[in-house]
């Protein structure tokens, strides 16, 4: 580990243009912290990002990054990790990213178990295109594509996950910034697909699930009171449907990562005729 890495050395020059307030600070925050306490280093690290707010942090984080198309970042971060698995690949995006446009990479990213991070900012909006409804609004939530409400139950993403054989799920709240961090850490160092899905409030558009609602929703799912090995417990929190939790919900620790399975090829170490200048820096050799 390389101890002097802080995590401000994830920080880029960039000033971010989020709104102010706007969860996505404490999300990206507790990510750089999870990355520098797990001892990487903006050098090892590939951050790939969504479209949308949450897709901008590939900017606002110093680390090598691509902005994938929309719903298309799992896929492209698979591709960095198969291409150079010695790279800590952390993807980030949104709750319109990933559980609508991208829902079908989620499904397949999370049964492919590749060793990665994948951030899901969940403020329950669509905040960049300035406040429809997305995957995870209410059904009763009121936007200018939703003015009587969805009348469609939200996508709850946990349940996704789980079915489709997630080996680590979790959630957490950015403005908890220790808990999240710690959140966040426990994915990266998770064995396989490490997933969070994080509330991270849109200050602008979304006036119900805000600051407050969470701070007084949230249920923290404690070690020493919840055993997240356990997947009837995990099944039991992902389907309670009336409450909002906190910690790891679900982690299988026999997980074996996708590239480190028996029978699947050395991973991919060269690059195909054509490809642009400078495609091969990041592949190993
Ligand atoms: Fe954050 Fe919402 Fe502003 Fe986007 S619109 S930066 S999600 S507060
Ligand atoms: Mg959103």
């Amino acid at each position: 580990m390389s101890s002097e890495v802080r995590f401000v050395d994830f920080k880029s020059d960039k000033q971010p243009t989020w709104c102010p307030g706007c969860g996505d600070f404490g999300t990206m925050n507790g990510m750089m912290k999870a990355l520098a306490e797990t001892g990487n280093s903006p050098d090892d690290t590939f951050v790939v990002a969504g479209i949308g707010c949450s897709g901008k942090i590939g900017t606002y984080m110093h680390s090598y990054a691509l902005h994938g198309v929309h719903g298309r970042a799992l896929p492209v971060g698979i591709g960095v990790k198969m291409a150079n698995p010695e790279l800590e690949v952390m993807v980030a995006g949104g709750d319109g990213d990933g559980y609508s446009i991208g829902a079908g990479h989620f499904v397949h990213a999370v049964r492919r178990n590749v060793d990665m991070t994948y951030v899901v900012m969940d403020n329950r909006i669509y905040g960049l295109t300035k406040g429809q409804a997305s995957p995870t609004s209410r059904e009763d939530f009121e936007t200018s594509t939703s003015p009587d409400g969805t009348n469609m139950p939200p996508v709850n993403p946990l349940a996704l996950a789980f079915a489709s054989g997630a080996t680590f799920i979790a959630q957490s709240f950015s403005s908890d910034s220790k808990r999240h961090a710690e959140i966040v850490r426990k994915a990266v160092e998770h064995d396989g697909f490490g997933y969070v899905n994080v509330y991270s409030p849109c200050v602008t558009f979304n006036d119900v699930d805000t600051y407050d609602y969470f701070r007084d929703a949230l249920v923290d799912l404690k070690e020493e009171d919840y055993d997240p090995t356990s997947r009837e417990e995990a099944k039991e929190v992902i389907l309670s449907g009336d409450k909002e939790y906190q910690g790891v919900i679900y982690q299988n620790e026999d997980s074996v990562p996708f590239e480190q399975q028996e029978g699947i090829d050395e991973p991919m170490n060269t690059v195909p005729d054509g490809a642009p200048d400078g495609a091969t820096d990041l592949v190993r050799e």
